[in-house]
C-alpha cells in the first residue's frame, strides 16, 4: 500500500505511533481489569425541586478507585474506552450496580430515583433494550420508574431514527429518559422537537457562568424558553449558589443539581446527607420567597 502511494510519498515507520497504540491497548486492558476487580465505584449527586426544596432524585457518577493513583474522575478514564465495547461493559456494570443500590435503598425505605449516564454507542447497541429489560425483569422488587437514563445529544446525531426508537422503548418499560448537556450539541432545536425525552438538562457550562457571562445567560434563557414551549421538564446542572438558583427559578426552571446543593458522594454519605441536608432551610426560604 505504501508503494501504491508513490516513491516520494512512502510511509515512514513511526516507532512513536506503535508505542502509542500499545499504550492505549494496555490502558484499555487496565480499565477492563478495574471492572473485573471491583475498582469502579459510584458516587451520587442529589437533584432537587427548587420550588419545593425537596430532593427528587440522584445521579450516579462513576469513579475509579485506583490502587496507586487514587480516586479517578470519569474524564481520566472514559476517553480511553470511548467507542469500544468496553463502554458497553462499563455501562452494564453501572446499570446493574444502580439496580442493586435501588433495591438496597428500597429496603431502607428510601425511594429516590437514580439517573444513569448511558454513552451513545451503548444506547444505540442492538441489544441495549433487551439487556435493560432483562435487568429490570431480574429485579422485580425495583420499579422501572426508579431508574432514569441520561443521554447526550450526540447519541441522536449518529442515527436519529434509532435513538427515537430506543428512547420510546425505554419509556414503554417505565424508564424515563433525559437529554444531558443540552445546548452543547449542534442541532439542539431539531433534537428537542424529535426526541420524545421526559427531561432536559441544561449544560453546566452555561449555567455556572450565567451570572457573569451575558452570552451564557442568553443561552440558558433560550434553552429554558424552548424547553417550556415544548412542554419538557427542565433541570439545570452546575447550580453553584443560591444566586444561580434564584435566577433559574425566575426563568421557569424548577429542578437543579450542582455543587451549591451537594457534591457527588458515596452511597453511605448520601444516606447521611439526605437525613440532614445541612443547608435545607436556605432552599426552603428561597422556595417560599419565590412562590
Ligand atoms: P454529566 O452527566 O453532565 O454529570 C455532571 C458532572 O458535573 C459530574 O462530573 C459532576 O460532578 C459535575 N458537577 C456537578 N455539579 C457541578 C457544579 O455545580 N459545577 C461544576 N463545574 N460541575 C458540577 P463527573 O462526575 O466528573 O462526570 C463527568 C461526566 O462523565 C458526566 O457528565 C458524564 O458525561 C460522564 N459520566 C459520569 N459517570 C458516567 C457513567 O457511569 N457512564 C457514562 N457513560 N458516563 C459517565
Ligand atoms: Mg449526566
Ligand atoms: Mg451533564
Ligand atoms: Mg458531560
Amino acid at each position: 500500500r505504501a508503494k501504491q502511494m508513490g516513491r516520494n510519498n512512502f510511509q515512514r515507520f513511526d516507532p512513536g505511533q506503535d508505542r502509542r497504540i500499545q499504550r492505549s491497548q494496555a490502558q484499555r486492558r487496565r480499565v477492563q481489569q478495574a471492572i473485573d476487580r471491583g475498582e469502579l465505584i459510584l458516587h451520587f449527586q442529589p437533584q432537587i425541586d427548587m420550588t419545593r426544596a425537596e430532593v427528587v432524585g440522584v445521579e450516579a457518577l462513576v469513579r475509579w478507585q485506583h490502587p496507586e493513583k487514587g480516586l479517578l474522575a470519569p474524564a481520566q478514564f472514559l476517553p480511553l474506552i470511548e467507542g469500544t465495547w468496553l463502554e458497553h461493559a462499563l455501562g452494564e456494570w453501572v446499570l446493574a450496580t444502580v439496580m442493586q443500590q435501588l433495591a438496597c435503598w428500597k429496603s431502607e425505605g428510601c425511594h429516590l430515583p437514580v439517573s444513569v449516564n448511558i454513552s451513545p454507542s451503548h444506547l444505540l447497541a442492538s441489544n441495549f433494550v433487551d439487556r435493560l429489560s432483562g435487568l429490570l425483569a431480574s429485579m422485580p422488587s425495583v420499579s422501572p420508574s426508579r431508574l432514569k437514563i441520561e443521554v447526550i445529544e450526540t447519541a441522536a446525531m449518529h442515527d436519529i431514527g434509532k435513538a427515537m426508537e430506543v428512547i420510546s422503548e425505554c419509556q414503554a418499560m417505565g424508564v424515563q429518559v433525559a437529554i444531558d448537556d443540552f445546548g452543547t450539541g449542534f442541532s439542539s432545536l431539531t433534537y428537542l422537537r424529535q426526541l420524545p425525552v421526559d427531561l432536559i438538562k441544561v449544560d453546566k457550562s452555561f449555567v455556572s457562568d450565567m451570572l457573569v457571562d451575558a452570552s451564557d445567560r442568553a443561552i440558558v434563557e433560550s434553552v429554558i424558553f424552548m424547553a417550556r414551549r415544548f412542554n419538557r421538564t427542565l433541570l439545570a446542572e452546575g447550580v453553584e449558589s443560591l444566586e444561580h438558583a434564584l435566577a433559574l427559578l425566575r426563568l421557569g426552571c424548577p429542578l437543579a443539581q450542582g455543587y451549591g446543593i451537594a457534591r457527588p458522594m458515596p452511597a453511605e454519605a448520601l444516606n447521611a446527607w439526605l437525613a440532614e441536608w445541612p443547608r435545607r432551610e436556605e432552599w426552603q426560604r428561597l422556595a417560599s420567597f419565590e412562590a
